[in-house]
């Protein structure tokens, strides 16, 4: 058996040593600029990949979410490892369970650095209405968990390399992610495809993944509404309830919540160290087929080591029900993990307000973000107020804090030809500053543009159109100066329209 296995591995490795030649010339290709030192260390580096690659033949692979399960030494060093109260005493001493300052009850506001791939003509990859999705997708299922995290991107970093949009998974995505990456925030990358090729079989395209090495998410197009969630939540510590599921009495996490080792030179109860060391996700096999679609456990005769059927949540978003839309929740033990990875990271610019110093609020953003862009422009309704905020985007220790939010709105004339249409953006309780509004056609023409008269700084700044043709239109709200203050700023805006009827 033995020798089976090992006759099966040298094959495996022969094919993999001559992938990795192959691989080379794209490497190569793609680096050719690089000065021969980096590329000795590159290749030193590349030797250890290839090397954590055969890990990866060795161990258990999960195929959906492509997150390499963590080995049982990492995991055993964890603090809440066989101590599950530690993790109530971090969300108590984060304050968690108390009211933040701004009613929002987020902890942490992280920048994350998209890298968005596309082609040349910009037609192939995620649009930016994808990408405003994705975005706020991420935001909803942290605000609605009440995870205390909330997200703002950077400004994206496109990549227009068409050869990119299919990623491979084993040594094009390490290596893509690796020399892209940006510390101090999460890296996100958006492509079209990541296709894991299987030694034998047919190959695999995996919807996300997490590179513990690189630090670094991919998301392809096929992944689901709680996809970037599962990856952030690997990146914040978290780990799959299902991991080593199909392993023995010795690492097999037992259905029961109570029970404890009987040898194995293990003591304790066993949800605290096995799973995902969370005794609050119950113990679970791998969900995929195992869940109907209106998400019900279906599989009721499989049981754990000890003989207890499985009775699992089907809606946590670490887990891997089919259909994903049953995936909503991330648990109170979840939350504290991704609290501790948080702080242990210690990185100032992220914790909200109440934890550090009153000047982090520059980097509270509206619910409308992210609009950056004309394809991410925020809908504006007729007499419906919205409250905007100009935040600022920490870019890592090295620099200064980016000051250059910029909001896009968008509306539709419905009538071959409107009447005089006023937009007026002025102070809400946040700290106002001056504001530029320009009115664009749909084909980018510039119509109409406001600026603030210096008895506006107060009242605020009104731009009128006496009236639009039929068609979609843009607008674009700027502060006109960069503000040096720590302290965020906004307003609100409103759009409204003159009768067109006037009385006899
Ligand atoms: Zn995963």
């Amino acid at each position: 058996m033995l020798k089976k296995y090992t006759s099966v591995f040298n094959h495996k490795l022969i094919v993999l040593i001559f992938r990795l030649i192959t691989k080379m010339k794209i490497l190569l290709y793609s680096f050719k600029n690089v000065s021969k030192n980096v590329a000795f260390s590159f290749l030193l580096w590349l030797g250890g990949l290839a090397f954590s690659s055969f890990d990866l033949i060795a161990q258990q692979v999960d195929d959906f979410c492509g997150t390499k399960e963590v080995d049982d030494r990492t995991f055993e060093k964890l603090p809440w490892f066989g101590d599950n109260d530690y993790l109530r005493e971090i969300l108590d001493s984060c304050g968690y369970f108390q009211d933040t300052p701004d009613s929002t009850k987020v902890l942490f506001r992280v920048p994350v650095q998209l890298f968005v791939y596309r082609d040349r003509n910009n037609k192939k990859g995620f649009n930016d209405l994808q990408v405003k999705r994705v975005v706020q997708e991420l935001n909803y299922f942290n605000t609605v968990n009440n995870t205390g995290f909330l997200y703002y991107i950077l400004p994206i970093k496109y990549v227009r390399n068409k050869r990119r949009l299919k990623m491979g998974y084993r040594i094009e995505a390490p290596i893509q992610t690796y020399f892209r990456r940006v510390d101090e925030c999460v890296n996100v990358h958006l492509i079209n495809s990541l296709q894991k090729k299987k030694l034998f079989g047919r190959s695999i395209f995996v919807r996300g993944s997490y590179n513990y090495f690189t630090e670094a998410v991919i998301l392809s197009k096929n992944s689901s509404s709680t996809s970037l969630a599962h990856e952030i939540g690997h990146f914040l510590g978290l780990h799959h309830p299902h991991r080593n599921w199909t392993k023995g009495k010795c690492r097999q996490e037992a259905v029961s919540r109570t029970r404890t080792y009987d040898g194995c030179f293990k003591k304790g109860v066993i949800c605290e160290q096995s799973g995902d060391g969370l005794c609050d996700t119950p113990a679970e096999p791998d969900l995929t087929g195992r869940v109907s679609d209106d998400c019900e456990y279906t599989d009721n005769q499989l049981t754990d080591n000890w003989g207890d059927k499985y009775l699992p949540a089907t809606d946590n978003i670490m887990s891997y029900p089919e259909p994903r839309s049953c995936r909503e929740k991330f648990t109170l033990g979840q939350i504290a993990v991704m609290v501790y990875t948080a702080r242990e990271k210690n990185i100032e610019a992220w914790h909200a307000p109440k934890y550090k110093n009153a000047a982090q609020n520059a980097y509270i953003f509206d619910k409308y973000e992210p609009d950056d862009n004309r394809e991410m422009a925020t809908l504006l309704h007729l007499g419906k107020t919205q409250i905007h905020t100009f935040h600022k985007c920490y870019l890592g220790k090295e620099n200064k804090d980016l000051d250059t939010d910029i909001d896009w709105y968008s509306f539709e004339v419905k009538d071959v030809k409107s009447s005089e249409i006023e937009i007026r953006t002025y102070p809400s309780k946040i700290a106002y500053s001056s504001i530029e509004l320009v009115l664009f056609s749909n084909g980018g023409l510039e119509i109409e543009k406001a600026t603030p008269k210096s008895n506006e700084q107060i009242v605020g700044t009104t731009l009128k159109v006496k009236e639009l043709s039929r068609g979609k239109y843009f607008l674009r709200i700027m502060k006109m100066k960069k503000s040096e203050s720590p302290i965020i700023s906004g307003y609100k805006i409103e759009m409204t329209k003159k009768n067109s009827y006037k009385k006899p």
